[in-house]
């Protein structure tokens, strides 16, 4: 379907080639904003609950760990959506703030993983992933530092390789619960990536992208809450 010839198309700007960043329209770049602005307040509150219900210093930091990560994907995006709407023609400021926003991801992705890796029973090989998903994080980052945007592709597979290597692992855990409603979510994610890549062909795509981020999130969250910190997962 061709969105160009119907009345959403003035919504959106042509496709560009791969070399050249996809400039959006004044419409799309506020919704790129506020559909991850949003969630900064919801992912701060949802953060601290879990710190409050933590009966142990483990879950404590744990909780500390997933709050920063899950919080910082979302203010590193709307700083950055927000600086490219604002002040694009400042392409060094925006390059640099593009390039925290990408880096980010890879620590939000490990600290996704980390209550499930830190608190749930896991087998000699698969406790390893412990700390082996800080090191892709940290991976991850520097390779942004250093080849942002250059391979587009390349960033794509680190990005997935990174959000399923780990979910391997789990399901060595000796307790499965949780396992279905994180693959619901990470079934979010994929999906997203098809309006991810979409910029220029469906109005609103990369939105529509973070919108998906923010559900897929969003169910971890609560998968995390309702099997790691609930009084009720306390008493199982
Ligand atoms: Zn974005």
């Amino acid at each position: 379907m061709d969105f160009r010839n119907t009345k959403y198309g003035r919504f959106m700007n042509t496709r560009v080639p791969p070399s050249k960043r996809y400039q959006p329209t004044e419409y799309e770049h506020a919704a790129n904003c506020a559909t991850h602005g949003l969630w900064i307040i919801p992912s701060i509150l949802g953060s601290t609950l879990l710190y409050f219900l933590s009966d142990d210093h483990w879950k404590a930091t744990t909780a500390w760990m997933y709050g920063a990560g899950l919080s910082s994907l979302f203010i590193m995006s709307t700083m950055f959506h927000t600086i490219s709407w604002k002040k694009g023609h400042l392409r060094m400021v925006e390059q640099g703030f593009h390039m925290c926003d990408r880096m980010v991801i890879y620590f939000f992705i490990a600290a996704s993983y980390a209550p499930w890796l830190n608190l749930r029973e896991l087998g000699p090989w698969a406790s390893q992933m412990r700390w082996v998903v800080w090191i892709m994080a940290c991976v991850g980052a520097t390779y942004v530092f250093f080849f942002h945007e250059r391979y587009k592709i390349v960033e794509l597979l680190c990005y997935t390789t990174m959000g399923v290597l780990p979910a391997l692992v789990l399901l060595s855990m000796a307790d499965r619960n949780g396992v279905l409603e994180l693959s619901v979510g990470g079934f979010f994610y994929c999906l997203g990536i098809v309006f991810f890549k979409s910029d220029g062909l469906v109005p609103f795509a990369h939105a529509i992208w973070h919108i998906f981020v923010a559900v897929g999130a969003g169910i971890h969250y609560y998968t995390i809450w309702k099997y790691l910190y609930s009084t009720e997962s306390s008493q199982s």
